[in-house]
């Protein structure tokens, strides 16, 4: 069985993040790239799933920009068989996304999509909901546990809600979302980056899949939080009821 695993490059989640001074957008030039952390769980996933022999064969799939290569190489270090950069320097929204991992899925036909709950960058979550939508599939989203059957034409997904775990069983195909218990991605070691130089990385332009893709949003405005005000030091705990009562009024 094939599975398809979406890896988004995103800014290392340890930069400071800058807004550009026109306020168009966040500063990406010359700073620190990485997966995005959920996507690392999604492969990790993917390469336990191989490793237990229910998946033959993963493909890691990038939508972005040349330098997204390096990120797509880090995922063949986790382990994936062969990568895919779907090239463009656009930046889409998750419905434009989801429109090209369709048109990839229906192409390859994997049998399992896996993609991260949510980008960090964006914060949207909702490109995993969208594919499997659009291509008529089961969806289990913010998995923190799956259980291929032997058969592989069911999956067991439990997920984290507010009342405590869900489980739900999909029928094969599926698209599942991976949330932050599912498992503790590997250390890679330089054996396997050395590997996965070698193994294969596909770049195909954007163009070639002959999509419309939606526009359907505009970015306004990027604007940075606002500044936090310094904080002051208190005598004793009777100060800081009085001040929390009197000035911050929270009390
Ligand atoms: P989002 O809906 O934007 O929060 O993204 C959810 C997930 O969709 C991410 O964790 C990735 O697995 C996948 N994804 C989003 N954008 C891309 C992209 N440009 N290339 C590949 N995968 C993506």
């Amino acid at each position: 069985m094939k599975c398809l695993v979406a890896i988004k490059q995103v800014i290392d989640p340890y930069v400071t993040i800058r807004v550009k001074s026109d306020n168009t957008g966040v500063e990406t030039n010359n700073v620190k790239m990485a997966m995005n952390p959920f996507d690392e769980i999604a492969i990790e996933e993917a390469v336990r799933q191989k490793e237990a022999g229910n998946i033959t064969e993963i493909i890691a799939v990038s939508i972005g920009s040349a330098a997204c290569q390096e990120t797509l190489r880090q995922a063949l270090a986790r382990g994936a068989d062969n990568a895919i950069l779907i090239q463009t320097d656009q930046v889409f929204t998750p419905l434009a996304i989801a429109k090209i991992l369709k048109s990839l899925t229906e192409e390859l036909q994997p049998q399992l999509v896996l993609l991260g709950k949510q980008a960090i960058d964006d914060d949207c979550n909702q490109t995993g909901q969208m594919l499997a939508a659009l291509l008529g599939w089961a969806q289990g989203t913010f998995a923190s546990k799956i259980v291929l059957d032997t058969g592989n034409t069911l999956v067991d997904v439990t997920r984290e809600i507010d009342g405590g775990l869900e489980t739900v069983q999909l029928k094969l195909p599926a698209v599942i979302t991976t949330d932050l218990r599912l498992n503790e991605p590997r250390y890679i070691s330089l054996p396997n980056v050395m590997q996965a130089k070698r193994k294969p990385l596909v770049m195909r332009q954007l163009s070639e899949l002959n999509l419309q893709l939606p526009t359907t949003i505009t970015t306004l405005q990027v604007s940075p939080p606002p500044k936090r005000k310094a904080g002051i030091m208190v005598a004793n705990v009777d100060e800081l009821i009085t001040k929390l009562k009197t000035e911050a009024r929270v009390i």
